[in-house]
């Protein structure tokens, strides 16, 4: 259980922290708020857990990436892909009816 409380602590450390790549790799990070999550996942092959990362963008768009590892192992690098192929991410053409006016 000692154990438990440990990675607890260490997992929001870790979010922090991911959070934070995040905003430095993204252009626009000071305008984004990202937010920093973990799914159990069932897919064959996959680890038990992955790392879901949103991105909620000013005038409501948000994007959402995940990374099919646990938030504990996910480092800059991981970071740095997700957000470089966008893979997994956006539907284009999601909303319904064009360009909002400006
Ligand atoms: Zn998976």
């Amino acid at each position: 259980m000692l154990k438990n409380d440990e990675s607890v602590g260490a997992r929001s450390a870790h979010t922090r922290q991911v959070k934070q790549w995040v905003r430095e790799l993204l252009v626009d990070g000071d305008a984004v708020t990202v937010m920093v999550g973990e799914l159990e996942c069932a897919e064959p092959g996959c680890p038990p857990r992955e790392t879901v990362i949103a991105l909620l963008r000013e005038g409501g768009r948000s994007e959402q990436r995940k990374l099919h590892r646990a938030l504990l192992e996910v480092t800059r690098s991981d970071v740095e892909r997700l957000l470089a192929c966008g893979d997994g991410g956006g539907e284009p053409g999601s909303g319904a009816g064009g360009p909002s006016g400006a």
